[in-house]
């Protein structure tokens, strides 16, 4: 998912729009905005389908303010529907105010089960309701004190970003899991999931918000605390391998360079005796233009993908991912006939996707598909927001290299290394692989049986 908030800027909501089509890769599908304008009133829309779906110039019209929070979202089929869709807005007598978060929650049941009972009724299946409730059950600390200390009961991966009709608070889980940037715009201020949406609408990076702290966006400026003591930097290595967009910068690390870096040490790790590489468009790219490099050989264009699909990892349903694949890859006969392939692909998660493109290029005349992968196995799930399946659903769970190449039907295959996927990214030491090693920075709480 992807998160915005913009605060201190005339026609947020019509910014907060535009920011968010630059965050669309993140989810695709809905779209909220809630907006306040300086009387407190609040105003929100929000839809199923892509941003540019999802609203109009009416509607965005309609969203008044110099206040406003946005969120794309895509779900799994539990978590999917109108009703989860963000930001929530929620009225309270001490101001109104609304939430989105990018994330999941791993102790969400132990937090919904406290609420309950002592009496909370929900109306959603996310965090950012629980988060609310949180906030809420005691108002007679100052607003940031209950922020603190809801936050500090919160485990998992989280970025959430509060809207009131005077401020706005965003947060970063204390792992460091998901991304969160601060930028300036004119006199005003914005936090997103990803830096791409700062040039689009004119901002200008400022930092990244930390893990554990929470900044406060209002006319005394930026004021920043942290909510919590304990720090890790363990961003999530898949927001670098797949999920997004080479122009972001996170955590200081270009995503095109790091993925490029990646391409380069795949290389040198797992070379191949091919006659170009080909990769997946479009996250793998800058990884099969690294591969190439380093290795010297032709970097082609083989595979062509079709503008108008959306991403097949990110659909809710296999059915819906399996139609997406046909729909939006096709083989480039020409370059591709009677050549060995380097086929380099960002990750494997199911392996359908992987099958899908090797059959193609076969089906054009590709004498050898060798596919290297510029990330490690992904043997475990996420539980902390990215849709990566189940465990019984991942192609590596419980298959070695050779099983998993036979299944794909390819001529070889080969991983990127946990070290290396940690040190494409220069000066880093630090990374959540858990899908990829198991080893998963928090405790899993209703998680924990499913680790196996
Ligand atoms: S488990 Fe994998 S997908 Fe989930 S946060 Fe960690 S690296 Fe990212």
């Amino acid at each position: 998912m992807g998160v915005l908030g913009i605060y201190g800027v005339k026609n947020a909501a019509s910014l907060t729009y535009y920011g968010l089509h630059a965050l669309q890769h993140r989810g695709q599908e809905g779209a909220g905005i809630v907006s306040f304008d300086d009387d407190g009133s609040a105003y929100r829309y929000h839809g199923l389908g892509l941003v540019s779906e999802v609203f109009d110039p009416d509607t965005l019209a309609s969203l008044k303010g110099s206040i406003a929070v946005g969120n794309v979202r895509y779900a799994n089929i539990t978590r999917g529907g109108m009703n989860n869709l963000e930001p929530l807005f929620f009225r309270h007598r001490s101001g109104d105010f609304a939430i989105t978060n990018d994330g999941n929650l791993v102790n969400s049941g132990q937090i919904a089960a406290y609420l309950e009972n002592k009496g909370s009724l929900f109306q959603t299946s996310t965090d950012s309701e629980l988060l609310a409730y949180l906030i809420k059950k005691d108002t007679s600390h100052p607003r940031i004190d209950e922020i603190k200390s809801a936050l500090n009961m919160m485990e998992g991966g989280f970025s959430f970003v509060i809207a009131t009709r005077n401020r706005i608070y965003a947060a970063r889980d204390k792992y460091g899991l998901k991304p969160l940037a601060l930028g300036r715009i004119g006199n005003g201020w914005v936090v997103s999931s990803e830096t791409c949406a700062f040039e689009l609408i004119g901002a200008e990076f400022v930092r990244d918000v930390e893990p554990g702290e929470v900044v406060t966006l209002d006319e005394h400026g930026i004021r920043s605390c942290l909510y919590s003591q304990f720090q890790r930097h363990k961003m999530c290595a898949m927001e670098f391998i797949y999920f997004a967009r080479p122009d972001s910068d996170i955590d200081g690390c270009n995503v095109h360079a790091y993925r490029k870096e990646s391409g380069r040490r795949l290389f040198r790790e797992c070379p191949a005796d091919a006659d170009i590489v080909v990769g997946v468009p479009d996250s793998s790219l800058s990884a099969a233009q690294g591969y190439a490099e380093e290795s010297g050989l032709p970097y082609e264009m083989g595979l062509v993908k079709s503008k108008y699909v959306g991403r097949t990892f990110i659909q809710p349903s296999q059915e819906m991912r399996e139609m997406g694949v046909k729909m939006k890859l096709s083989a480039v006969r020409s370059i591709v006939k009677d050549k060995r392939i380097v086929l380099v692909d960002d990750s494997i998660v199911r392996g359908t996707t992987s099958l899908k493109i090797i059959k193609l290029l076969r089906e054009a005349g590709a004498k050898e598909v060798h596919v290297r992968i510029a990330s490690p196995r992904m043997t475990h799930p996420c539980f902390y927001g990215v849709d990566t399946s189940t465990f019984e659903e991942l192609l590596c769970s419980r298959r070695n290299t050779e099983e998993a190449r036979q299944v794909i039907g390819a001529d070889s295959l080969g991983y990127l290394s946990p070290d290396s996927t940690i040190h494409s990214c220069p000066g880093r030491d630090d990374l959540c692989l858990a899908c990829f090693t198991g080893e998963y920075p928090t405790s899993l709480y209703e998680h924990e049986n499913h680790n196996n």
